[in-house]
């Protein structure tokens, strides 16, 4: 069967030339005899990919020296637990964001570690939006403040993280990371499952600023403690070596194309087609406040639910998949991320134009 554009919102679509390139060097990866998932993950050769993985994502990222890169295992869940068993501890408090239900999981987790306040939500407006935020909505005495940047159920974004002064910001990336520029020294700590824009599910990507690691919670396990990762260079246990392997493929594709800079033009050209159809259907409708709109992940409807169907079906004979919306919120979302092309959107908007002159 030919290759669809699979819009799912995660795990998701992978660059082409990074799966041919690790099926090339599935069987014999440069003349080890062995693939990159046999190998040991103290070996001289896997050495060389993860460190050449941290070096490429400081790169696209233009990560700062004070700041160390952990690939870990757990998924962005994960971290949820991590962040206030590390960072909490200074103050016993902590100030999130809500914008969505990755936030309300974020926060429900803290819970049970300190005393964690929502200083904004979008929750009254079913998160069509990122709310208002500014400084002095921030408790002073927070450890830190948590945003998720991309809401990828909702598709709205915070194009532009809050000003939190000298309280560290902590944020959950993992459906943008890599999509557009952020300044890493404007954030504490940035997290993200790798199964959006970076690699295959199982793999989690931390960057944390030096100064704070090393003041965890006393009931902390060893294996949830940042110090013990940074010690051992993210080899404490075993970490997901193919992950890592196939991350680090996709780090160079994206470097090659220009980098970060180069992919959130293309990743706003691919929105733009999107959006600008939305806004002139008279079928298909948008809810995200138009300031606050994912580029990553672009939600849509149609007047009811038969329709909807309707049209996720008949997309999918066309080889356009995995439209169907979060079962929470219904319609469709298309996650349109780094490597899904921009051919992908135009088939898809093509597609959306036919719909609606046939269902108008
Ligand atoms: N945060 C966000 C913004 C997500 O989109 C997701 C997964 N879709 C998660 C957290 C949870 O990630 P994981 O399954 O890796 O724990």
């Amino acid at each position: 069967m030919a290759r669809v554009y699979n819009f799912s919102a995660g795990p998701a679509v992978l660059p082409e030339p990074v799966l041919q390139k690790a099926a090339d060097e599935m069987l014999d990866y440069k003349g080890t005899g062995m693939s990159v998932m046999e190998m040991s993950h103290r070996s001289s050769a896997f050495k060389e990919i993860i460190d050449s993985a941290e070096d490429n994502l400081r790169k696209l990222m233009d990560v700062p020296e004070n700041y160390h890169i952990l690939f870990l295992q757990g998924g962005a869940s994960s971290q949820f637990a991590m962040v206030p068993l590390n960072l909490i501890g200074r103050t016993g408090k902590a100030d999130y964001i809500n914008t969505g239900a990755w936030s309300k999981k974020a926060i429900a987790e803290a819970k049970r570690y300190g005393e964690v306040r929502v200083a904004a939500s979008s929750e009254e407006t079913e998160f069509n939006c990122i709310p208002e935020i500014n400084r002095e909505m921030f408790d002073p005495a927070a450890s830190y403040v948590h945003i998720t940047t991309n809401n990828t159920i909702y598709g709205t974004v915070f194009h532009t993280p809050p000003e939190t002064g000298a309280l560290p910001l902590v944020a959950d990336m993992s459906s943008n990371i890599l999509s557009q520029v952020y300044d890493v020294s404007k954030f504490g700590l940035l997290y993200a499952g790798a199964q959006k824009n970076i690699g295959p599910a199982g793999l989690t990507v931390i960057i944390v600023r030096e100064g704070l690691v090393g003041s965890a919670l006393e009931i902390t396990p060893k294996i949830f403690n940042y110090t013990t990762h940074v010690e051992a260079g993210s080899l404490f246990n075993t970490p997901p070596t193919y992950g890592i392997y196939i991350a680090n493929l996709v780090f160079e594709w994206l470097l090659d194309l220009g980098g970060v800079t180069a992919i959130e033009e293309i990743n706003r050209e691919k929105a733009a087609m999107l959006y600008n159809f939305l806004d002139n259907s008279s079928l298909f409708t948008g809810k995200v406040a138009k300031k606050d709109r994912s580029i990553m992940n672009v939600t849509f409807y149609l007047p009811d639910e038969k329709l909807n169907e309707q049209f996720i079906k008949e997309a999918s004979d066309h080889g356009l998949v995995m439209l169907k919306g979060h079962r929470s919120v219904g319609g469709m979302r298309a996650g349109i991320y780094n490597a899904m092309p921009v051919d992908g959107v135009r088939k898809l908007v093509d597609f959306m134009k036919k719909f609606e002159l046939q269902n108008a």
